[in-house]
């Protein structure tokens, strides 16, 4: 029985934080494999150390030079090093890192040395194995990750291992060597890649929270613990905006069906949240309510649209012209809505709207912005009537005016559009005509 463990940045911030890492690697032998992020914040208003690389990045490329934000990396990292009381030859490395993102000038690049460098003072730490990702996590030329070529090579790697290995998360390597990050948050995704190739027993992924709760603290006062949830309530509500693990990172253990768990650093002996590829006992209908602001709408109206064989493909066409990935369809006879966020957009609506007025001629289009999307999800969805009927009369109740309404074919989750103002309250007003059927 092996397991895997994830530590998030906020675990890898001080000195203080490691060492509470090193004990909960030791209380159980069976955490052999462990990947880490780089250090986050150590208090509220603080920088992230891959901010800080990001920085160093775009200081390198504008002024040749890799400037303050460099300095604060090196400030922090040679401050672990001395108050970890470990030698991993720290000076040396932070010199040839900045020289290299200079040369290499990549934002990929630089991005990547917060967890390489983690990863060094946590092996020393633990006198585990340090293994580079870039053994490991492999990208195609396209920069996408080749899961079965990474999972091929990870696990004959990872054979070799004989005790423990410190893993740096979030970055591997493209066809060309140069490396690559996953987007952020990504050591999520590294985490789960390791657990699939050494089909561990659960791939624990400590953070700083205890775990999923129904809806966003900051939106609803003291929210209650989700137990348990399956892969797929993880990936709605994550994908949706709930922010704990990265919403890809469930595809390489659900291949292997390897159970998450998500657990607190600061209160380990808190249960945390389950996530497991189904879940048996329906104890409530709803598991829980995420959601995101920054949402476009763009109506399009003609008639007999639903006869014109093609009208949908042609819209589609010039979305994927401009690159865009839209959120939601939901159609009528003659009218059309294509719901995107405003971070694809990029401030292009005004051309997308006529190039898609060019594409099918509509009689009216209109664009919605300011919306926000709500997801409350659930399986219990499925097998409870009236679940619907709940969420609007909750809505209407409090004056909530829904401009959207999409239930997806799974029945797992029914996705309310609503205008940006009404979105918190919103969101209360669905937790409390729900709050005494959560699970
Ligand atoms: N350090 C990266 C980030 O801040 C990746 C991670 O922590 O998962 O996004």
């Amino acid at each position: 029985m092996l397991k895997v463990c994830k530590f998030g940045g906020t675990s890898m911030a001080t000195a203080e934080n490691i060492l509470k890492v090193k004990e909960i690697l030791q209380a159980d032998r069976e955490r052999r494999f462990v990947v880490v992020s780089a250090p986050g914040k150590r208090f509220s208003g603080d920088k992230k150390i891959t901010d800080c690389l990001y920085q160093s990045y775009d200081e390198a490329k504008k002024t040749g030079r890799c400037g303050q934000s460099f300095e604060e990396v090196k400030e922090r990292f040679l401050a672990l090093e001395k108050e970890l009381g470990v030698n991993v030859e720290m000076q040396r490395l932070l010199e040839e890192i900045e020289e290299k993102i200079l040369r290499t000038l990549t934002p990929d690049y630089a991005a990547s040395c917060g967890e390489f460098l983690c990863a060094k003072l946590l092996s020393a730490v633990m006198g585990y194995e340090f293994i580079d990702s870039r053994e490991l996590v492999m990208f195609d030329y396209k920069g996408k990750l080749n899961a079965e070529y990474t999972n091929d090579v990870t696990k004959n790697r990872l054979a070799t291992v004989d005790g423990g290995a410190i893993i740096p998360g979030f970055y591997g390597v493209m066809p060309n060597g140069n490396i690559k990050t996953f987007t952020r948050g990504g050591s999520d995704i590294t985490g789960a890649i390791v657990a699939r190739a050494t089909d561990a027993s659960v791939y624990e992924n400590w953070t700083d929270v205890n775990g999923f709760l129904i809806a966003d603290p900051r939106i609803v006062p003291n929210p209650k613990h989700i137990r348990s949830l399956s892969y797929k309530e993880l990936r709605e509500l994550s994908y949706m905006g709930a922010e704990v693990l990265h919403p890809e990172s469930i595809f390489p253990v659900k291949v292997a069906g390897i159970p998450v768990l998500i657990k607190n650093t600061f209160a380990p002996q808190v249960e945390g949240t389950a996530i497991l590829p189904d879940i048996d006992e329906q104890e409530g209908v709803i598991t829980g309510i995420a959601g995101k602001r920054g949402i476009t709408g763009i109506l399009v109206e003609k008639g007999l649209m639903n006869a014109e064989v093609g009208f949908t493909r042609k819209i589609l066409s010039v979305l994927e012209r401009y690159n865009i990935s839209f959120e939601h369809l939901p159609s009528g006879v003659d009218t059309m809505s294509i719901v995107i966020s405003d971070h694809e957009l990029e401030g292009r609506t005004f051309q997308l709207v006529e190039d898609i007025k060019k594409a099918v001629s509509p009689d009216k289009i209109e664009v919605q912005s300011g919306l926000s999307l709500i997801a409350t999800v659930g399986h219990g969805m499925c097998y409870k009537p009236g679940t619907a009927a709940k969420i609007f009369t909750a809505l209407s109740k409090c004056g909530v005016n829904i401009r959207m309404i999409d239930q997806g074919s799974s029945e797992l989750n029914i996705i309310v559009a609503v205008s940006e103002e009404d979105y918190e309250k919103a969101i209360n007003a669905i937790y409390k005509e729900f709050i005494d059927d959560f699970r």
